[in-house]
């Protein structure tokens, strides 16, 4: 039986990366196919969870996506919510920030559109990018980044208190695995377009990366607002944990379908 509290960084307890295993395959049960039948069925019950919550119109579900280039936002994305209503379910994603973005403060892009109640939203990279990316490359100093962490926890603790379910999943890969992943993009002709000469800058970096999120990880994972170490060299471990982590997270909701208008009985429809 796997268990999901091994994958979550618990509030408090100090963290390293280097305990978790990026080539676990434990959430993968057997063969490709028996991957692709369980991930089916899961899909399948994520979008009746996605139903049920949209119908209730109570909770709100946010999942952030974070991980090195290649580690599989959008493979996540794609088959762990294949099945769900595209309706139920929004994508958001943060690339460089633009001008009107960068004139205001780093949390507002990510304020605009966070869930309403009924609502899934994925985040495609997050307001984590901001201790991330600019930390590494020493775009802000050291005593911004630990304004931010309580800034970041802070406004996360306000999403929850409104009603928010936050998930956040770290797609933890190899530096391996990564340049088999680059490697495969430049040889594919169908991927090429993908590749650019500056994932290989933010490559030489991974080690400092590395340090980087194992912070995030040690800041900002919360009660109610959890991080999950997601082992991703192997796609379907990936895709499979992440949808029993969602799923089990849904069903802990108890959620309720609202009681229909009486007096439908009798009603014949003509
Ligand atoms: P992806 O690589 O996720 O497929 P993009 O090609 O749009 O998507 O790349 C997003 C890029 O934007 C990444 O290199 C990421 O580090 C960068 N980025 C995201 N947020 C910020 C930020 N706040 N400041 C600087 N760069 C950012």
């Amino acid at each position: 039986m796997l268990k999901l509290k091994t994958y979550c960084v618990k509030p408090g307890k100090k963290v390293k990366l280097k305990d978790w295993n990026p080539a676990d395959k434990s959430a993968s049960p057997g063969t490709g196919a028996d991957d692709a039948r369980e991930l089916a069925e899961l899909a399948a019950r994520l979008d009746e969870l996605q139903d049920l919550l949209y119908a209730e119109h109570k909770h709100k579900v946010l999942l952030v996506l974070q991980g090195m280039d290649t580690s599989g936002k959008d493979g996540v994305i794609r088959h762990v919510f294949d099945k769900v209503d595209p309706l139920g379910v929004r994508v958001a994603s943060f690339g460089v920030p633009t001008k009107e973005e960068l004139d205001r403060d780093y949390l507002w892009r990510v304020h605009k559109v966070v869930p309403g109640k009924g609502e899934i939203v994925i985040f495609n990279r997050s307001h984590y990018e901001d201790v991330l990316v600019v930390r590494v490359h020493d775009w802000i100093d050291e005593k911004e980044v630990q304004r931010r962490f309580k800034q970041i926890n802070a406004f996360e603790k306000l999403l929850a208190d409104n009603g928010t379910i936050i998930i956040k999943c770290f797609l933890y890969i190899s530096k391996a695995e990564q340049k088999r992943r680059l490697q495969a993009r430049l040889d594919d002709p169908t991927k090429r377009w993908k590749f650019r000469l500056g994932d290989l800058e933010e490559r030489k970096l991974w080690d400092r990366y590395m340090s980087a999120y194992q912070d995030v990880l040690n800041q900002t994972s919360m009660s109610y607002a959890p991080w999950y170490v997601i082992p991703a060299d192997s796609k379907s471990s990936r895709n499979l944990l992440i949808s029993r982590i969602l799923i089990d997270t849904l069903e802990r909701l108890k959620m309720k379908y609202p009681e229909p208008e009486e007096n439908l009985d009798g009603v014949v429809i003509k």
